[in-house]
């Protein structure tokens, strides 16, 4: 390659990754899979994974076109009436027979899931991989059990009848903060449940997992072009699947803004989309305080704040606020950033250059606002990356501070004061998102009080915003930045179900 190309390459990032033409021989490779065959891109270019944990080279991955999500799409259309036409039980043993095969690779998968999202091994990594497994079982089992309605009529000699059949061709788009268990939940159990074929496209920054997980999918025997993977950039591939003509509905998982514009991108087909949020928890005067800081923490810091559920943000009556910040400080000083393959490590590093930036960006602007920043607030030093911040308090915080209005997603837990429930509930619906929440309080009048004003999909008490099931409802509020539709169980089966109903003459 002549120096000017070399340059060229490099100079063309795709969220921090760079863009190369030369794979060295012993690169893993990621390559898309299309129907029946693993195929590079037809770019012909590269994208250069580097670890977020060890700063070393992971591997490189496929950096396609959208002729190729145009080849995945007709591989899906092929392979897709086959099998909608599969008996449902087959289906749910075939989600059983994947969720297998990730139980028995669970140590390569969490060692690579460690290695290129960078959350640490034992206290995050393996957890990932039980929740995929737990994303197929549940697919498996709730299919067979989900039942739709006979009707009464007017009419004596009528019977009506409603059944569920697949949407059809679903483009899925998945983020890097769960690149193995949330297309398990979200989209890929609950889609192979229901009959429909997929097109799917990961982030960038996690796309190895991705083909480690298609891997998965193939050797339980899901039939060639159900599931296609293509891998690139999102505003190309990912902007394709969702606006293709031959995609039926759309599953994407990431930000607001990005949602929005596959709303758009995708006008009248059916869209399920889990979007920012920006989770308040709110502790009363009559919280256990202690538990709640404990909890609280463990919602900041956990994925290194990368959760779309997360505690973005922390809103203490006055009467606890003092108490409540200094638990918050003890459960930042538990925390461990370090070797990510260390059991010692409870937090990796955040994932990609331009959520570092983002989160820094909404640190400068809680400091120009005059926030006293009890710990941490910055980059941590001594470890491999660059990516690695520390965790955070922050205190003192105005409420048109970024960190109260817009999603960070890092490690920080921000704090604002109140003193009536007005405030409280003024502040918690001070931003634009409505995913999650939580309330501590030591009364169920309370608890329901706030827990029904608040507008979000899913809101616990007395435990961190974040603490979730994945067979039980969550997602955004109408009206707010975070979504539609609801992912979790039946409910992610029935978005991505047709209901069709059927009218007998009985007579005949
Ligand atoms: P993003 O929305 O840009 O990316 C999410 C996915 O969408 C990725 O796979 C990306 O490749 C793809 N994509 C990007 N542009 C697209 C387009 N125009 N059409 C189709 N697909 C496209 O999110 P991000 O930049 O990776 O992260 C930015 C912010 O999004 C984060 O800081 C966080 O606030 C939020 N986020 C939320 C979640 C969540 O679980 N809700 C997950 C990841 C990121």
């Amino acid at each position: 390659m002549t120096a000017a190309a070399h340059r060229h390459d490099f100079e063309r990032q795709i969220k921090g990754l760079a863009v190369v033409s030369d794979v060295p021989s012993g690169s893993r490779l990621g390559l898309n899979r299309i129907g029946d065959a693993w195929v590079p891109g037809s770019s012909g270019e590269f994208l250069a994974v580097t670890s977020p944990a060890t700063g070393e080279p992971v591997g490189h991955v496929a950096l396609s076109t959208r002729a190729d999500v145009g080849r995945a799409v007709a591989a899906a259309r092929a392979a897709g009436a086959g099998f909608a036409r599969m008996p449902v039980f087959d289906r749910a043993r075939l989600c059983h027979r994947i969720a297998d095969v990730i139980e028995a690779r669970t140590e390569a998968l969490a060692r690579l899931l460690c290695l290129e999202q960078g959350k640490p091994l034992h206290a995050e990594a393996k957890g990932e991989v039980a929740g995929a497994v737990l994303g197929f079982r549940n697919a498996g089992e709730q299919i067979k059990w989900l039942e739709t309605a006979a009707f009464p009529l007017q009419d004596p000699n009528k019977r009506a009848f409603s059944f569920l059949q697949p949407k059809g061709i679903f483009a899925i788009v998945t983020p890097w903060n769960f690149p193995l268990a949330l297309p398990a939940i979200y989209y890929l159990g609950p889609g192979l449940a229901t009959g429909n074929a997929m097109v799917w496209v990961p982030a960038p920054t996690t796309s190895l997992i991705a083909v480690a997980l298609m891997e998965c999918l193939i050797e339980a025997g899901v039939p060639d072009g159900v599931v296609n993977l293509v891998l690139g950039d999102g505003p190309e591939i990912g902007d394709e699947a969702v606006a293709h003509p031959g995609t039926d509905a759309v599953g994407f998982t990431g930000s607001t803004e990005t949602g929005h514009a596959i709303a758009r991108r995708a006008a009248g087909k059916p869209l399920l989309l889990e979007l920012g949020g920006n989770g308040p928890s709110i502790v009363l005067a009559d919280a256990d305080v202690a538990m709640a800081a404990a909890r609280i923490g463990a919602g900041c810091f956990a994925n290194a704040g990368q959760i779309c559920t997360a505690t973005e943000r922390v809103l203490a009556h006055a009467s606890v606020h003092d108490a409540l910040v200094e638990g918050l400080a003890a459960a930042a000083d538990k925390v461990r950033l370090g070797d990510a393959f260390d059991p010692a490590t409870t937090m990796g590093p955040l994932n990609n250059a331009p959520n570092l930036a983002k989160v820094e960006a909404h640190m400068a602007d809680a400091r120009r606002r005059g926030a006293s920043v009890l710990r941490g607030g910055g980059r941590a030093a001594g470890l491999p990356t660059a990516l690695h911040f520390e965790p955070t308090v922050v205190a003192g915080l105005t409420a048109d501070s970024l960190l109260n209005l817009e999603e960070s997603f890092g490690p920080i837990a921000p704090v604002l004061r109140f003193e009536t429930e007005e405030e409280a509930l003024a502040l918690a619906a001070s931003s634009r998102f409505g995913l999650s929440a939580a309330v501590f309080t030591s009364t169920i009048r309370n608890a329901f009080r706030y827990a029904e004003a608040l507008k979000v999909g899913i809101v616990n008490v007395n435990e961190m915003s974040c603490y979730w099931e994945a067979h039980i409802p969550a997602g955004g509020a109408a009206g707010t930045g975070s979504g539609l539709g609801r992912t979790g169980g039946r409910h992610t089966l029935l978005e991505m179900s047709d209901l069709k109903t059927i009218v007998f003459d009985a007579t005949r």
